[in-house]
This record gives structure tokens, C-alpha cells and sequence, in this order.
């Protein structure tokens, strides 16, 4: 291990960085709530979109590059018989779109047929895949839910469902939020550590596995509560319930604390939290911190906009110094100053620098009333190579601000995510070799604030031991080449394990 500041070791192939749901319902066809459920978890990929149903004697599957929208047709959705199935939506990875990695995973086998939806990342894929392929299975792609897939499927022949998911999760390590269905069963599964969110949620006629609670909403569900970090659950067939196995325990858990800051949707409860009171408070917090008094609060579209409100609230109640405001004195106003294109979407893929700042300018336009002559707060969620920031600071110096002070709500990413969400390589983040004052000067800004680690997890309700901190302290809760950990973790031993039961 380094100090994990040491050369970013290769990641195993693509990774996976992406929406899972699985349903199984009583009387009605699973796709079209499978269709609509992935596009209340479009916001987590845009790179493919997939469905895998089983009617009782058949698996039936479509998968297809692109927004949900663009991949199903009426007859795509109407081929898709049956009342149980699964679903995913892909990430993209900049300047990889490859067709083999896209989800649903399925394979028909001796004990009957398998898909597989997988967010999050195995840190041991490459050792596993390895062992079986020694041992004579074929694989099609080099994504780790094959993987998964691949593994599940050989314990099947030996052991029952159950036993063959405990079997499978104690050879994977890392990070994985699964839907599984095995033929007409629908299950769900949570890494030992539940760092990537599933929750389940009861419809009138079934039951719904999903990466996050919109989905639950969406079809106009109840959240029945969070799959818990280790556990399986089990939909009955029937739609009428679902069956729960806390198949590993862990003394702590590591849930991505970035779910709350980036990644899902504000309107998602997640591990109790409503993400958008996460980052209300994440926003208050940060004024507690770093407040600087200036004339106008705006938030980077749409990723600060909660964090915004939060931090203006809080800036209206006390000054920076903390004292509170005098009845004539405001505070600063929040505006939203800057107006973004909503036809430029994550899909833009932007390989080079270059783009990626065409985009950024494509994307966002000041309001100039809203600027000129006044002192800026512009907020953020994230700085991850620093593109953003640098275009929106000189953006707003051109719209005549006076100055421009920045302030990000999570603390800041000095190393890569190991664990499924595609932010850069440690060299290009910002952050892993630059201090707070140098990066504030790269950017262009007046001052430039992070938020403190203690205060994220002030926020999230979570003591620190029981968060993925990995990007910002460059220790993970995994044990992963090259890298430093933050707990006691060592990652199974894998040779041999594939033959001879033991659970
Ligand atoms: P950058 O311009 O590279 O510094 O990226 C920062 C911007 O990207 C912020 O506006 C974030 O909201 C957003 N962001 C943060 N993480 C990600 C991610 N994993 N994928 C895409 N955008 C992100």
C-alpha cells in the first residue's frame, strides 16, 4: 500500500456507475414500471438503458445504447412479457461507449436463467474472472458484473439462491447495489458496507427494489425502507411481500457520502435522509464555516442550488462573525444568476480540456442584472478538475462582478472513486497536489472555501467511520492496489474458492 498519494493504480475495466430497479408485481406486465422507473434514475447514466423480464417460462431482454427515452420503442416495451423483472441505466465514461459493458447482464444456464443490474465497483473482478475462466467460463465483456453474474451462476449449480448469493458476496469485494433476477425471482442485494443506496418500495400490486426513493414516487409508491448494508432481499413472486436474509454483518458501514453531495436526486431519501435537507444543511454548514458577507448568493445550476438556499438562509440569520443580523440587515440576496441550457446534458461526451470548457460555456449563461458591479458568492457542490470553477469565475468578472468569492459544499476531492462514480484521475484532480489558496488563485477567485469532513458528516447524520471518504481523504473503507484504507479490511483470498461449497 502507499500513502495514497502514490500513482493512480489501473482501475479494472470500465466501471459501473449506474441505476438498478427490479420489480415484481401481481397481474400487470413489469416493463412499462421497469420503463418508467429508469427514467426517474436517468440522472444516474445516459450511456444505455436496459430491461430483463422472465413471463414464467422465459427470459426476455432489451438493452440498447442511450437515453431511456431512445431505447425502448411500444413494441421494445410490449416484447417484454412478464410480471418480474429488472432494469439499469449506464453511466458514461468519457471516450468509452461500448455496447458489451451495457446492462441488464443475462445468461440462460443449467439451473435456469440470470440478469444482473450492478451500481458500484469491485475492486477484485480481475482476480475472480481470472479463476473462472481457468475453470472454463467464457466472458463477454471485461466489466465486473459478468463477473458477478458468472460467479452467482456457478454457485447456483451447487447450492440454493440464497446460499449462492452469501457464497458469491463473500468473494466479491468492494462495491455493488444488485438487482437479480433468477427466472421469475426478483431479488435485491447491498454490498457488506451499503456504499451505493437501494431501497424497497410497495406498490398497490407488488414490490419495487430501486437505486433511489424518486423511483418508489414515481410509481406512486410507499418507501418501505432502506436495504440494509449485507442484506438480500427476496420479492415474492406473488407481489405480495418480500423475504429478508442479513447475509453478511459489519461493524461499520462505508455509505458514498458524494450520493448526498452529487450523484442522486434531491428528492431521494437515502439511508434516512432526504437529500435535499442533506444539502440544505450541508449549505448552513458551510456558511458556519467559510461565510463571506457579499452582495449576492448564487448557485452552479443545478448542482448548488440547495446548497445555495441553505447557505443564504443561514447568511440571513447571522453575519459571518456569527452575531446575529440586525432587523435592517438582510443579509446577502440569493439570485440565481446563472441560467443553464438544459439540451446540454451529462451526454456530451468531452475528452479533451478544451471541450469540456466549450460545454461549460455552453451550458451556463450569466444574467447580467443579476452581477454587475456586485460582490459574488457563487457555490457549488464539487470542484473536480476545476474547469467549471475557472470558466464561472472569469464569466462572472466579465458580466461585471467585483468580486467573486467561491464556496463548495463537501470537502475536496484529492483522490479518485474506486467505488462507481466517474470523477477524473488522481493527476487530474485539481486538488491532489494543490493547496486551498493555490487552487483559489488557479480559478481566479477572490477566496475559495471547502466544507470540513466533521461537518458532512454533521450533516449526513453519520459518524465518519461509517462513511466512504475515500475521495476526500484518500483512504478507502476497501482494500484496493495501491491504496491507502481507512479500517481493518483485507479482500478474500480467491484461489480455489470457486470449487466445493462451503457456506
Ligand atoms: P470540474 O469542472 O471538473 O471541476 O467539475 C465540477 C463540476 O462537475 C461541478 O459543477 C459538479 O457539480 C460536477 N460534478 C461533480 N462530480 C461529477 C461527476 N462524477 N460527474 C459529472 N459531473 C460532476
Amino acid at each position: 500500500m502507499t500513502d495514497g498519494r502514490g500513482e493512480t493504480p489501473l482501475r479494472n475495466g470500465p466501471t459501473e456507475k449506474c441505476g438498478v430497479v427490479g420489480v415484481s408485481l401481481d397481474g400487470r406486465s413489469a416493463a412499462r414500471p421497469l420503463y418508467y422507473a429508469l427514467y426517474a434514475l436517468q440522472h444516474r447514466g445516459q450511456e444505455s438503458a436496459g430491461i430483463v423480464t422472465h413471463d414464467g417460462f422465459q427470459q426476455h431482454s432489451h438493452v440498447e445504447m442511450g437515453l431511456v427515452g431512445d431505447a425502448f420503442d411500444e413494441g421494445d416495451l410490449d416484447g417484454l412479457t412478464g410480471e418480474a423483472g429488472i432494469g439499469h441505466v449506464r453511466y458514461p465514461t468519457a471516450g468509452s461507449v461500448d455496447k458489451g459493458c451495457a446492462q441488464p447482464f443475462s445468461v440462460s444456464f443449467k439451473s435456469g436463467s440470470l440478469g444482473l443490474s450492478h451500481n458500484g465497483n469491485l475492486v477484485n473482478a480481475d482476480e475472480i474472472r481470472e479463476e473462472l475462466a481457468g475453470l472454463g467460463h467464457a466472458f463477454t465483456s471485461d466489466g465486473d458484473t459478468e463477473v458477478i453474474a458468472h460467479d452467482l451462476a456457478r454457485n447456483l449449480l451447487e447450492s440454493d439462491l440464497i446460499r449462492a448469493v452469501k457464497r458469491t458476496m463473500g468473494r466479491i469485494h468492494g462495491s455493488y447495489a444488485l438487482t437479480i433476477s433468477h427466472d421469475d425471482v426478483v431479488l435485491g442485494v447491498r454490498d457488506p458496507e451499503g456504499n451505493r443506496p437501494l431501497c424497497i418500495g410497495k406498490l398497490d400490486d407488488g414490490y419495487v427494489i430501486a437505486s433511489e426513493s424518486a423511483v418508489i414516487d414515481t410509481l406512486d409508491g410507499e418507501l418501505v425502507r432502506d436495504v440494509r448494508p449485507g442484506e438480500l432481499v427476496v420479492l415474492e413472486q406473488d407481489g405480495s411481500g418480500f423475504d429478508s436474509y442479513q447475509l453478511v454483518e459489519r461493524e461499520h458501514t462505508a455509505h458514498c457520502f458524494f450520493e448526498h453531495v452529487y450523484f442522486a436526486r434531491p428528492d431521494s431519501t437515502i439511508d434516512g435522509t432526504l437529500v435535499y435537507d442533506a444539502r440544505r444543511d450541508l449549505g448552513r454548514k458551510l456558511w458556519a464555516e467559510s461565510g463571506v458577507e457579499t452582495d449576492v448568493v448564487m448557485p452552479v445550476p443545478d448542482s448548488g442550488r440547495a446548497f445555495a438556499s441553505g447557505y443564504a438562509e443561514a447568511a440571513g440569520e447571522t453575519t459571518a462573525d456569527g452575531a446575529p443580523r440586525d432587523d435592517d440587515d438582510d443579509g446577502p440576496e440569493f439570485a440565481e444568476g446563472l441560467m443553464k441550457n438544459r439540451y446540454v446534458g451529462r451526454t456530451f461526451i468531452m475528452p479533451t480540456q478544451d471541450e469540456r470548457e466549450r460545454a461549460v460555456r455552453l451550458k451556463l449563461n450569466p444574467i447580467k442584472s443579476t452581477v454587475e458591479g456586485k460582490s459574488v458568492t457563487l457555490i457549488d457542490d464539487s470542484i473536480v478538475r476545476g474547469t467549471t470553477s475557472t470558466q464561472l469565475v472569469d464569466l462572472l468578472k466579465d458580466f461585471g462582478a467585483t468580486d467573486v468569492h467561491m464556496r463548495i459544499g463537501a470537502p475536496a476531492i484529492v483522490a479518485p472513486c474506486y467505488m462507481g462514480i466517474d470523477m477524473a484521475t488522481r493527476e487530474e484532480l485539481i486538488a491532489s497536489d494543490k493547496s486551498v489558496d493555490d487552487i483559489a488563485e488557479t480559478i481566479d477567485a477572490d477566496s475559495l472555501a471547502y466544507l470540513s469532513t466533521d461537518a458532512v458528516a454533521a450533516a449526513l447524520e453519520t459518524g465518519r467511520s461509517d462513511l466512504c471518504l475515500g475521495c476526500v481523504t484518500g483512504e478507502y473503507p476497501y482494500d484496493i492496489d495501491g491504496e491507502a484504507t481507512d479500517r481493518d479490511v483485507t479482500r478474500p483470498e480467491i484461489d480455489g474458492q470457486a470449487m466445493g461449497a462451503d457456506d
